[in-house]
């Protein structure tokens, strides 16, 4: 392709995305496309002459699109959100013109120094103090994996590199925690049975007592117990763990403290949501993603460390094709994570940041919130819907439990109800079972989301629910 035509492609790929976001609510929110439609479809080898880009933007529009589940569109209820926005995709543009591959300072300078100074922002942004620095990461599995090792380097006094672990080093995580956690316990060789999951609450948040007292059972038995990962906006239910008592335990124990805040960080950009965050000023490590609710496309996770030298200790190499005369004065990020190469992201938050400033996040999180509690209010004053744990931040979780029916039945038509309303197309909701039930999940955190959609939603969940027969 000459630049010629990249103009004329580009100038014609905006205005179709353009249209995209105007027109996106004509849209089935999950795609209907059955599993293999796609894969038939696609020719089973490469071509051997290449083809014209009118045919392949043609094959975008017509095979592609059809199988694309909107995650942009008003009524995505699914899951959390992974919310983008026009400065943002603007940027990404940029970004992979550029195509810099940003793992030192020297191989973009402005990168690095973009970054270091972005993720500053975004830690005062959210009130973690001074001592902390931020490096961006892929995403939240990531960054708690880099948790993991770090805890498994300090626990050992820096030997698991050198020597492996033979020592059995102990994990603590609430049975409410991400399944990023168990994975990251299992990549670091830390082996899933010294995962401890430990009891929570009535609100699905991590009891510490249960905590301190599977501690010492460890030490009894003479394991090791080495990292506590507290969540903030548990996935099933935005439950918060205790940060501060939990903290509290850490220090008492030596323990690292890991916090993962993937969804609700974002919230604390407002100081009226930010209670949350009490005691996170103690842990070690901190994660949220900005390319969930933070209007920055996908991917795009903040990652923040008290101590960045254990986390250089932990995964830093040299490798003399890598050195440069720069490195004793700069920031080599390449070494704050897992992977060598890395994209640009820092460019996407930096315009983000600037476009709505702290002011317009505020006041998105908080519309958001609204809408929820709006939601949440609907479920409360229905006799045949009941709400499955405290609507926290913008996360309503409910059921629809008519008459005396049994458990489950109930898991059986709350399914069913999901089944019928994600099929008009219209929303996309989805679901966790909380203490054994099935429990329908209303996660709002689409920039364009309005109270219309939030109403239309549970009209279609009334509507639906009275289709069904017990
Ligand atoms: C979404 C989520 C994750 C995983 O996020 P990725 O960035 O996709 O790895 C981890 N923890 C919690 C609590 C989450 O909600």
């Amino acid at each position: 392709m000459d630049n010629a035509a990249f103009r004329r492609y580009g100038h014609a790929f905006v205005d179709w995305l353009a249209d995209y976001f105007e027109n996106i609510e004509k849209l089935p929110v999950k795609s209907k496309t059955l599993p293999g439609d796609l894969l038939s479809r696609l020719p089973a080898s490469a071509p051997t002459d290449g083809e014209s880009m009118d045919e392949i933007f043609k094959d975008f529009r017509e095979l592609i699109m059809p199988g694309i589940s909107h995650w942009q569109h008003p009524a995505w209820f699914a899951y959390f959100p992974a919310n983008n926005s026009p400065p943002s995709v603007l940027a990404e543009m940029l970004t992979a013109g550029l195509g810099s591959q940003c793992m030192s300072w020297q191989t973009s300078p402005a990168a690095t120094e973009l970054e270091e100074r972005v993720m500053d922002w975004l830690r005062q942004m959210i009130g973690l103090p001074p001592e902390f620095s931020g490096v961006i990461q892929d995403t939240a599995s990531t960054a708690s994996l880099c948790a993991l090792l770090s805890a498994r380097e300090y626990a050992t006094g820096f030997t698991a590199n050198q020597k492996g672990t033979n020592e059995p080093l102990v994990v603590y995580a609430s049975t409410e925690a991400h399944s990023s956690i168990e994975k990251g316990v299992k990549i670091a060789g830390l082996g899933k049975d010294n995962l401890r999951l430990i009891q929570t609450r009535d609100d699905f948040s991590m009891c510490p007592e249960s905590l301190a007292k599977a501690i010492e059972e460890d030490l009894g038995s003479g394991l090791k117990p080495a990292c506590v990962v507290a969540t903030l906006g548990t996935t099933s239910s935005m439950a918060m763990d205790p940060v501060e008592a939990v903290a509290d335990i850490c220090k008492q124990y030596g323990l690292w403290l890991h916090v993962d805040a993937a969804f609700a960080g974002t919230a604390a950009v407002d100081p009226n949501h930010r209670w949350f965050m009490k005691g996170t000023e103690n842990c070690d490590s901190f994660v949220f993603n900005p390319h969930k609710w933070m209007l920055t496309n996908f991917d795009c996770s903040a990652y923040f460390v008290r101590d960045p030298e254990i986390l250089l200790r932990t995964l830093g190499m040299q490798p003399e094709y890598l050195k440069t005369a720069a490195d004793t004065e700069v920031k080599n990020y390449r070494d704050w994570g897992i992977q060598l190469g890395r994209r640009f992201r820092a460019l996407k938050l930096w315009f983000v940041v600037r476009s709505y400033g702290t002011g317009g996040i505020r006041k998105m999180v908080n519309r958001h919130i609204t809408m929820a509690k709006d939601f949440s209010a609907r479920v409360d004053s229905d006799k045949c819907f009941e709400l499955m744990a405290p609507r926290q931040l913008s996360l309503v979780c409910f059921r629809y439990k008519p008459g005396d029916t049994d458990e489950e039945g109930l898991n059986q038509i709350n399914q069913q109800l999901m089944e019928r309303v994600n099929a008009t197309g219209e929303v996309f909701l989805t679901h966790t079972v909380l203490r054994g039930k099935y429990t329908l999940r209303l996660s709002v955190g689409q920039r364009t989301t309005s109270a219309r959609h939030i109403q239309q939603a549970w009209q279609l969940i009334k509507e639906a629910s009275q289709q069904i027969t017990v």
